[in-house]
């Protein structure tokens, strides 16, 4: 293998010629402590850039081999490198260094939360880093000198720095990792326990702003205190920074929960924290011990959607002129359509608690009162309320709801826990909701007719699907966290609120290619598709999604989207088409 005096000597000799020349840098390079392989080489200055990956020995990076002893730590622990390594490279890295992405060296470390990504991996023999690197140019000219000194010297220091235990901080990521598997050991032990959530004791659930996902600082941001009815206690395997082995806080049991309250009082900053509770957060979040089940899915309303082939017909039925809701499609749902079709969608591919929020649901798909119910008669309103389903989905289905409803105490009859937020605090009102239905009937009746069916299942067709775009097979990209192109198509996946990281976005996208390409035979229903996706990244990792598989052997910037995600996006296709499995 050649080595880094040869890899500079290539540089040296290339400076100042056209930009195609640096094609002869790709290779494996060995620095002694580590190897670099430049594994593609972009072809222009303003292309995207090019990837590389840094491989390190565990005898010379030393990761205590019990912080990656199973798969969770293992997950930790390399997006807390990925984390160390960004840190390494903006500490180390000049900017930029010419035209386009000239000077650019990056890795693909998280946000907030803490997600399977491909950044970095760990294995017991070596630690590798995969990097994006802007080969530097003037014009469309070789800076053979400025790329010797990203690749040659920058480039060991970010190795140095990033990934050799000696040089990280050690106690941290101990903490973080210890973190990351605390929460999983609590999300373990909510099923056995009959909760679906678990909000800690102390946790901070406010944002920094609207467009910042950082804690709002310690001053205004009022701490999670649990009521005490509503107080459970979770073992931690690992203790917490101050000692405990134990965390105490709110457990949101199954069944249907309200959260109730004044505006303003921070009813949806609990409902967002549990949404995100889906997925770990690093240590200092804030909400690093709020727990969601796995299966919780956020339903929200989104007009303008695409419906394709959904039995909305326990939530709408009886459109006008006979339309059928047996296998509603539509390009421009509405808001009551959406919604309806976005919680058939979420049972169907295996969601067990529904996570709804009044401000993005369609008034009349939540509830039709009284007076309404005595002007427009049943025969002429085709919606059946979601209050007069969402007993029935748990009873029935075992599907339990989180819902804020601020606006509607029609809702205290279908109520198994009220939680009432004042002053950006939870207090348990479920007895005095209860008093209420006993002395202040609703006036409203029930509307549904028929009991709710099980889900229809639906099979997706392939030929629906075409990734190709001009020349290229196969043209996928994430060009935002919500929007994907796929082919010529863009998916819009603004009402997709669970989706946090434009790195699951993309894996998302590549995805759905795969399941086109090895799932979708035809038979294979929705739900056994992305179930089969979910495998495959059990098994084969998320690598295997690699889009350049023909040229270099790692994307390094993907995250793992939820199987509800990869579902979503699909029914967001405009082109999807679906057939209904009525055998
Ligand atoms: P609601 O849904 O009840 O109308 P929000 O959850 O939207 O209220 O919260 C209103 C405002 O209060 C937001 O700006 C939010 O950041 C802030 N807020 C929410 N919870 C807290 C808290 N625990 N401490 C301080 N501020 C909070
Ligand atoms: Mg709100």
């Amino acid at each position: 293998m050649p080595d880094s005096e040869q890899l500079r000597r290539i540089l040296e000799r290339i400076d100042g010629r056209g930009y195609k020349a640096y094609k002869d840098v790709q290779g494996s390079y060995d620095f002694g402590s580590f190897v670099l392989h430049i594994d593609h080489v972009q072809g222009d200055p303003f292309a995207a850039p090019s990837k590389v990956r840094v491989r390190v020995p565990q005898r010379v990076a030393e990761l205590p081999p019990e912080l990656a002893g199973n798969a969770v730590r293992r997950v930790a622990l390399e997006d807390f490198l990925a984390r160390t390594v960004s840190r390494a490279i903006r500490a180390t890295v000049g900017g930029r260094r010419g035209t386009g992405k000239s000077g650019l060296i990056a890795v693909d470390a998280g946000g907030q939360e803490v997600i399977e990504r491909t950044a970095v991996v760990v294995t017991p023999d070596w630690v590798e880093a995969r990097l994006e690197v802007g080969l530097p140019a003037a014009g469309r000219r070789v800076l053979g000198r400025q790329a010797e000194a990203m690749l040659c010297d920058e480039m060991p220091r970010i190795v140095e720095q990033g990934l050799l235990w000696r040089n990280l901080p050690q106690q941290s990521a101990q903490r973080f990792v210890e973190c990351i598997e605390n929460f999983e050991h609590i999300r373990g032990s909510l099923e056995e326990r009959g909760l679906i959530a678990f909000v800690a004791d102390g946790a901070v659930l406010p944002r920094e702003s609207g467009a910042s996902d950082r804690p709002l600082n310690a001053k205004e941001a009022v701490a999670f205190q649990s009521p005490e009815s509503f107080r459970v206690t979770m073992d931690l395997p690992n203790a917490l920074p101050a000692g405990e082995r134990a965390i105490t806080g709110m457990g949101i049991p199954k069944g249907v929960t309200l959260i109730v309250g004044g505006g303003y009082h921070g009813k949806s900053t609990l409902l967002n924290a549990l949404e995100r509770g889906v997925y770990p957060h690093i240590p200092s979040d804030g909400r690093e011990y709020v727990v969601t089940s796995r299966d919780a899915v956020k339903i929200r309303a989104e007009d303008g959607r695409r419906v394709e082939r959904v039995n909305i017909d326990p939530f709408i039925s009886n459109l006008p002129y006979g339309r059928s809701t047996a296998a509603f499609s539509t390009d421009d749902a509405s808001g009551s359509t959406s919604q309806a079709a976005d919680i058939i969608e979420a049972l169907e591919v295996g969601a067990k608690v529904l996570l709804v929020d009044e401000d993005t649901s369609a008034t009349n798909f939540m509830v039709r009162d009284a007076r309404m119910q005595a002007l427009v008669h049943k025969e002429h309103e085709p919606i059946t309320p979601f209050i007069d389903r969402v007993r029935e989905l748990y009873v029935g289905h075992g599907v339990s709801t989180i819902l804020v409803m601020g606006g509607c105490g029609d809702y205290f009859d279908v109520a198994d826990h009220v939680i009432m937020m004042r002053d950006y605090l939870p207090i348990d009102a479920s007895a005095d909701a209860r008093a209420l239905v006993r002395d202040h009937a609703t006036q409203r009746r029930a509307e549904t007719t028929t009991p709710m069916p099980q889900n229809t299942a639906r099979i997706p067709l392939a030929e629906s699907f075409d990734p190709s775009r001009g020349r290229r097979d196969v043209k996928i990209d994430a060009k935002a966290l919500d929007l994907i192109l796929f082919g010529t198509e863009a998916i819009n996946l603004r009402g997709v609120e669970q989706l946090v990281d434009v790195s699951q976005t993309r894996a998302v996208g590549h995805a759905i290619h795969l399941a086109v390409e090895r799932f979708m035979d035809g038979n294979a229903t929705l739900r056994e598709v992305v179930d089969r996706v979910d495998r495959f990244f059990d098994e084969n990792g998320l690598d295997a999604l690699d889009p350049f598989h023909r040229n270099a052997r790692h994307p390094g910037n993907y995250a793992r989207p939820r199987k509800y995600e990869v579902a979503a996006a699909i029914n967001r296709l405009r082109s999807l088409r679906m057939r209904q499995d009525t055998s």
